[in-house]
């Protein structure tokens, strides 16, 4: 007997965005105050070493390789009590530690890359880049979020890098995860595609917003898809979902069903706004189009909306 509300895809459309690919065993449920130590004593233990925004990758015949041995990882100026545990792996447990060294101090087997750019040229596996991304969320978190929100002392981590304690009033502090919608509003012919002010050159893509406190997922896309581009919608579905560690959003892919058609772009956010034909999108999708425009990378969630739309027919 079928069920409607599991008639979805049998592969969630999540499984292929970019930092998708973690395939740690987090033991969410047992992390204990003393875990980093325990794993900094453990010989099977792997480490992502990060620094600003960046990984270190040693570099061997043209390959990156993320992972360093604890007694590998002494020169690199680990910084004491800056370690987090991601969880573990088959081979043990798994760190992500802040380094000491600049990038310009590394040896020359050594380069410190940024997060972006690992991602985008695809310089490690999908595990490794889903541990990175992990990694870079919560060191991030951490780097900025050192004193009490509510007193204002040094507070201490605890449970693996997954919660600061306050020493002076007791509040505890979690992880935080931002909440960004992006969203491909499409009629069965055409999507509408925007240009940020920041984006690489001639590429296009699905508006996107950060939720709102007290917004839902359907509220925030509906509100952003009309103060961006004076578009109206009518439904809303979900679609997938991408972590991205900039610093620590959550991407939330929707479509949307647009109810007018006449676009009011707001210029202080996009530089253009459009509607787009399918098959001009398929040439943007394939990079063969006349002018050269095209869609986001293919680790995007960006990417998998239009492409999905695209062979939705
Ligand atoms: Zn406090």
């Amino acid at each position: 007997m079928s069920f409607s509300l599991f008639d979805a895809p049998l592969r969630e459309p999540s499984q292929f965005v970019g930092f998708a690919g973690n395939s740690i065993d987090r033991q969410s449920e047992n992390r204990a105050d003393d875990s980093v130590d325990k794993a900094l004593a453990d010989p099977g233990t792997r480490l992502l070493l990060m620094q600003g925004g960046r990984l270190y990758l040693k570099v061997r015949d043209g390959s990156f390789d993320p992972w360093f041995g604890v007694a590998e990882s002494l020169p690199f100026q680990t910084l004491p009590g800056s370690g987090v545990l991601l969880g573990f792996s088959d081979q043990g447990p798994v760190l992500a530690v802040t380094a000491g060294l600049e990038p310009e101090q590394l040896p020359e087997t050594v380069k410190a890359i940024d997060y972006r750019s690992v991602y985008m040229q695809g310089l490690i596996d999908e595990a490794a880049a889903g541990a990175m991304a992990q990694g870079a969320a919560l060191l991030a978190w951490h780097a900025s979020h050192r004193f009490c929100s509510k007193c204002g002392t040094e507070s201490q981590m605890r449970a693996g890098g997954y919660k600061r304690h306050c020493p002076n009033c007791g509040t505890e502090h979690f992880p935080r995860t931002d909440p960004v919608a992006i969203m491909l509003t499409a009629t069965r012919e055409k999507c509408l595609l925007g240009r940020g002010r920041h984006f690489a050159p001639d590429m296009y893509s699905a508006l996107a917003g950060f939720i709102e406190p007290g917004e839902t997922i359907e509220a925030a896309v509906r509100r952003e898809t009309l103060e961006e581009a004076g578009i109206r919608l009518g439904r809303v579905v979900y679609h997938a979902s991408q972590p991205w560690p900039f610093p620590y959003s959550l991407m939330i892919g929707c479509f949307g069903e647009p109810l007018n058609e006449d676009i009011q772009a707001d210029l202080n956010e996009l530089e253009d706004c459009r509607w787009f034909l399918r098959d001009e999108v398929r040439l943007m999708l394939a990079r063969e189009h006349p002018g050269n425009l095209i869609t986001p990378p293919k680790g995007a969630i960006a990417h998998h909306l239009i492409r999905a739309w695209v062979d939705s027919e």
